[in-house]
């Protein structure tokens, strides 16, 4: 039986607000938690549906969010899979440049993990990339032994049983439809009754900007949703990829460029690539919601995003729509692989959030509202920095958690 009345609530049980909700039972024993998910389990969406990389740190501004807590959080997720039992394997992976105007690029990535603290970096030529990777091909090539794969799914599912064990609760099946601020508590209005706190923290990935503005808060940005399709490789051919081969990214875009991922499960994968989807939890090409197509398309910032990026978008659209383009794009770092070695494989919609002006959101973002804590932006490496995220977000509330507190022990 689930409590009516918490301390704390947390919407969304991905692995962002299950990292949350796990660092608030460690540091806060005493505080009654409940964590409110729509789906009948956890990591039924982006945390569910993600490459399962353990992201070095590499690409990130030094400085950021990202960066910080992506380094620290890749190896607290190292140390927690390793705890727990949970497949993993730092297999590393390299970056391929594949003409000189990459390079520059390249170097820059290069720069970034060093300042970001990475150990073990190197850059190889052509030879050297073909011990590694006997099939890639490139002039150059950074390689980043820290690197890791993982199933961020399993990742969730420890997350939600240390939760339980510590006294915190995760409810499926509950979608909250309403929430109502008076002076002393939230009242949300959920699919299994009315439930009552006295600070929330919304971690609802691609409804995070609407559960923020039914919160009564302003999220000052729109989430817009960009599915990842992937191709897996046919078996036989799996052994075209021994680790992670990466294309260098375009600077200028959040996204990394599809690429080869081994998974712990031994399959390789290819993709994602990156397209404006038309519902927010839009797997596919046929999934259309009228009313996030219409929102998004009554957004300035849509608008503003498509001046910027139409070029790429239309880009990434043909090679959604066009297999042989989605092949030509993987021939450019693994030049034997055909159109026959790939069958189509799975999707994950990405949460982007984009101002008002057309700007794509490049670090995670969370604001604060008096006790409620919207978490806005967190793209790829937020699985893997998840740990890190969940200690970033309860220092952030730590006040009202521990007014809270206070009162839980009768103060
Ligand atoms: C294609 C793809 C590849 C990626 N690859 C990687 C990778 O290799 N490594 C990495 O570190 N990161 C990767 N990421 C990023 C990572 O998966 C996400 O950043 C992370 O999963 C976000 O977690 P979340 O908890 O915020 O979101 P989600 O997992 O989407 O969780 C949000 C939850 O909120 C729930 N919710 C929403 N509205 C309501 C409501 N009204 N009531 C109750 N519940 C609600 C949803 O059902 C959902 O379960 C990838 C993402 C994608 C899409």
């Amino acid at each position: 039986m689930v409590d009516s009345r918490c301390n704390v609530i947390v919407i969304g049980a991905g692995v962002v607000g299950l990292g949350v909700a796990l660092e608030i039972t460690r540091r806060y024993p005493h505080l009654k938690l409940l964590v409110l998910e729509k789906e009948d389990k956890v990591a039924r969406h982006a945390s569910g549906h993600n490459s399962g990389v353990i992201h070095s740190g590499v690409y990130y501004k030094p400085g950021s969010l990202k960066a910080r807590l992506c380094v620290s959080g890749a190896a607290a997720m190292v140390e927690f899979c390793r705890t727990h039992n949970i497949p993993h394997n730092v297999c590393g992976k390299v970056i391929v440049a594949k003409s000189a105007e990459e390079l520059p690029a390249l170097e820059e990535l290069h720069r970034r993990g060093h300042a970001n603290g990475l150990m073990g970096l190197r850059m190889v030529g052509p030879e050297e990339l073909r011990e590694i990777e006997p099939y890639a091909c490139g002039i150059k090539a950074l390689v980043v032994p820290s690197t890791g794969i993982t199933d961020y799914v399993q990742v969730c599912e420890k997350y939600a049983q240390l939760i339980s064990a510590r006294g915190g609760a995760v409810l499926t099946s509950a979608v909250v439809k309403g929430i109502r601020n008076s002076p002393n508590e939230i009242v949300l209005e959920t699919s299994r009754g009315a439930f009552s706190a006295s600070a929330l923290i919304n971690c609802a990935g691609l409804y995070s900007d609407r559960i923020c503005r039914m919160a009564g808060d302003n999220p000052g940005v729109m989430i817009i949703p960009f599915r990842g399709e992937y191709y897996d490789l046919v078996p036989e051919r799996a052994s075209l990829v021994r680790t992670l081969i990466y294309p260098v990214p375009d600077p200028r875009f959040p996204f990394l460029g599809v690429h080869f991922t081994r998974r712990v499960n031994g399959r390789v994968d290819a993709g994602p690539n990156a397209v404006f989807a038309l519902a927010r939890e839009g797997y596919r090409h046929s999934d259309i919601n009228l009313l996030d197509l219409a929102s998004s398309l009554s957004y300035s910032g849509f608008w503003g995003m498509a001046r910027r990026h139409w070029r790429n978008g239309l880009e990434e659209w043909h090679r959604s729509l066009s297999k042989p383009a989605f092949v030509r794009a993987l021939q450019a770092l693994l030049p034997e692989i055909t159109a026959d070695d790939l069958v189509p494989g799975g999707s994950g919609v990405r949460a982007q959030a984009v101002k008002p002006d057309g700007t794509l959101v490049d670090d995670f973002h969370f604001s604060l509202s008096g006790k409620r804590l919207h978490v806005l932006n967190v793209p790829s490496p937020a699985a893997t920095a998840s740990i890190a995220i969940g200690k970033a977000i309860v220092d952030a509330a730590s006040a009202f958690l521990v007014d809270d507190l206070v009162l839980a022990n009768g103060g």
